[in-house]
């Protein structure tokens, strides 16, 4: 086997339901951070046997490349909205009242759709949280988003929202995770699974910082990896959707990248290789602050 063939994707990625919402989305999904930076037909291709292979959570924002990832996103999932959890973000500089609502408008021609599945304020801002609580939930009345959520909430951000008017209807919290940076571990994914939501791993392979097997860590890594017929990059994800309230959205720009990330859905670690993964990627004491990128 090449070094980095690892397992490839022969059955679906696995689904769950995310946070208290009925439908199922797949542990595995795909990020689109500078997606649109490289080759486009690529990058489509990518995003769409991404979809072949269950992996239907698509993570975009208005940010991204100032509406160009969406633009992608709407091109590589004509035809097929139904199959996709389409997940955008309204910056926090936009997250007025009637700014939310101005850039879900532009996000969704973007898109090419009429509705998202979440709609996410991508961190706080200046403008109250009552306000863009306020205009997503218009929004939600008007069929525009179905659900929504945060995104970079420590605890006392996640409390305040909870005690926000419309805020205990929030559904996840998208945050940085990855085994170099474990900080959600603390609090923010305790608080998240008492109080029913998704988390969603952003940055799982570290944002191109992946750690290398001619390390320490990368070594315990590629040996567990070896066990199991899998590369470093497919324990990592497994490794970070161990708790069933965790989602992964790696960014992906080849067919072959959406592969490999895929067929991590069905490894099971046990709880030797867990342990041996937390001793290598120590968690760390808790940051005074949550990290985010
Ligand atoms: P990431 O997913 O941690 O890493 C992306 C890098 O990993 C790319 O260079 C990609 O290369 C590479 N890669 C992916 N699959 C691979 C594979 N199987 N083998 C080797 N390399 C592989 O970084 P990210 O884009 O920062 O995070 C993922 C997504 O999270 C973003 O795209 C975005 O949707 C979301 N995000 C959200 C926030 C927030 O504030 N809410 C912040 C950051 C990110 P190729 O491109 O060549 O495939």
């Amino acid at each position: 086997m090449p070094p980095d063939a690892g397992r490839t994707a022969r059955t679906g990625v696995e689904q769950r339901r995310f946070g208290p919402l009925q439908c199922e989305v797949g542990v595995i999904g795909q990020g689109t951070w500078r997606i649109d930076e490289g080759d486009r037909a690529r990058a489509i291709a990518a995003l769409r046997r991404g979809l072949d292979l269950g992996m239907n959570h698509i993570d975009t924002a208005e940010m991204y490349g100032a509406g160009a990832s969406e633009e992608l996103v709407g091109q590589a999932i004509a035809g097929r909205r139904d199959q996709v959890f389409l997940l955008s973000k309204v910056l926090p500089q936009n997250a007025s009242l009637r700014g939310t609502k101005v850039a879900c408008e532009r996000s969704l021609t973007h898109l090419k759709t009429d509705r998202l599945d979440c709609y996410l304020l991508h961190w706080r801002g200046p403008h109250p949280l009552e306000e863009t609580f306020a205009a997503f939930q218009a929004l939600r009345e008007e069929g525009k988003i179905l659900s929504y959520g945060v995104s970079n909430f420590d605890t006392p951000d996640l409390e305040e929202a909870w005690s926000t008017a419309g805020g205990s209807d929030i559904v996840c919290n998208q945050v940085l995770y990855h085994l170099q940076e474990r900080a959600i571990e603390h609090a923010v994914l305790p608080w998240c699974e008492q109080h029913g939501l998704a988390v969603t791993a952003y940055s799982p392979f570290g944002h191109g910082d992946f750690p290398a097997t001619n390390t320490p860590a990368g070594r315990v890594l590629a040996g567990i990896a070896q066990a199991h017929q899998a590369t470093n990059r497919q324990i990592a994800l497994a490794f970070l959707t161990r708790q069933s309230s965790v989602f992964a959205i790696p960014k992906a720009s080849s067919v072959e990248h959406a592969e490999e990330n895929a067929a991590a859905s069905g490894i099971r670690l046990s709880q030797a290789e867990v342990a041996q993964i937390d001793a290598a990627f120590p968690r760390g004491p808790r940051p005074r602050e949550l990290p985010m990128i």
